[in-house]
């Protein structure tokens, strides 16, 4: 286990790491809830699912954190935080918050942060999330572990144990904020399993202002231009990925996982050789340094399974490999197994698909 605080003298004959007792006012698990344009997105809920299990075991409240511009896009999320595991939720509506912008943002949070002082805050590890998690970490001057895997709380002094790969993928390593509150980690989309919603379930809401003027804030929106070529790629949430891999060959061959992915109305994405090779764009990439995905079914056709692939993809309901080395690391944790060219087996498969879906 490692520390990103300068930990205190270890007791003698003590195995444990001890809490300073200082930190015993900060209470309570958050959640950031991202917004943009209206949509919560989905890493928020299974942030929560993930947030109630922390809660339980800690015996403290789950809460959302929802900023944004419009009091009743705010009040919608947080219904629907609720519904995902949320006792409470703390609202900051104000038309700065409209669009994301770090500097209100990050004095939002801290200025809550400071007030209410949970000792626990999540965010998701997507684009908006990592800016916001940096700047209110170092603002706050606390420990985050960015891109965690797996959360826990330590039994012996209730301290969150945040889990996340090291030394390339090849190593996890726990990590504990021992001198600092809040502790703070954020989490891929679909590392964590989205929660079932109950409907019946509601919260209390505590509404705060920000104290910031248009005029203290240097960056400004100009125009809001949607990235159209990340819109296509929505990998993280499908039911269905092809996957291709170094074994396919060439770029060419990557028409032989299109063609498959079209007649099953699935993704494409590819191990990192792959984009890196420009066969496929990057925003396509499985696994540790890519996207991490959980979907029903998982093709992976010429990919060995090295580690840092699998972090991305084993979460997957079922996964049919297509490898023609029968010792490929991936028939370790397939569900289904073909030996065999892929290049030859693809077309077969994507023919029987077709006749069987027509
Ligand atoms: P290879 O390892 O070259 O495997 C190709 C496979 O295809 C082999 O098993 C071979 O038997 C099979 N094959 C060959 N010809 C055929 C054929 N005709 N038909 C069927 N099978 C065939 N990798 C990722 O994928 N995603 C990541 O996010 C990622 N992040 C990384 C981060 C770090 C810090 C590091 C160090 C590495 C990372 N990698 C990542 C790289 C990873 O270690 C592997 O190198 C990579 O996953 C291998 O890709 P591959 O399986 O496509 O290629």
């Amino acid at each position: 286990m490692s520390e990103n605080t300068a930990a205190p003298a270890k007791p003698k004959g003590k195995k444990r790491l001890e809490l300073d007792p200082r930190l015993a006012a900060y209470k309570g698990i958050w959640v950031f809830v991202e917004m943009e344009r209206g949509q919560v997105h989905q890493v928020s809920w299974e942030l929560l699912g993930e947030g109630r299990k922390l809660a339980d075991i800690l015996d403290v409240e789950l809460s959302a954190i929802i900023l944004g511009g419009s009091s009743e896009e705010l009040g919608s999320a947080a219904r629907s935080a609720f519904t995902y595991g949320a006792d409470l939720a703390y609202i900051v509506a104000d038309p700065i918050l409209t669009d994301y912008r770090n500097e209100p943002y990050t004095k939002a949070m801290t200025d809550l942060v400071n007030k209410y002082q949970p000792e626990i805050l999540l965010l998701g590890a997507t684009t908006l999330g990592r800016d916001l998690a940096g700047s209110v970490a170092t603002t706050l001057l606390t420990g985050l572990t960015a891109d965690c895997t797996e959360l826990a709380i330590d039994p012996d002094n209730r301290g969150l144990l945040a889990t996340r790969p090291t030394f390339g993928g090849s190593l996890l390593c726990t990590i504990q904020t021992l001198n600092y509150r809040p502790q703070m980690a954020t989490i891929r989309p679909r590392v964590m399993a989205m929660p079932d919603a109950v409907p019946e379930r509601r919260g209390r809401v505590i509404s705060e202002n920000l104290q910031m003027q248009e005029d203290d804030i240097i960056a400004k929106v100009l125009e809001f231009i949607p990235d159209e070529a990340q819109e296509q790629a929505q990998l993280a949430y499908a039911d269905i990925i092809v996957a291709g891999g170094r074994g396919m060959g060439k770029a060419e061959n990557f028409r032989l996982i299109w063609d498959l992915a079209a007649v099953l109305g699935a993704e494409v994405g590819g191990s990192r050789p792959v984009t890196h090779a420009g066969w496929l764009p990057a925003d396509r990439q499985v696994g540790q340094s890519g996207k991490t995905v959980r979907p029903k079914l998982y093709i992976a056709a010429g990919i060995s399974g090295a580690i840092q692939h699998r972090v991305g993809m084993e979460a997957s309901d079922v996964i049919i490999a297509i490898n023609n080395d029968p010792n490929a690391p991936i028939f370790d944790f397939a569900t289904y197994g073909i030996v065999g060219d892929a290049v030859q087996i693809l077309p077969v498969l994507t023919d029987a698909f077709r006749s069987r879906l027509a």
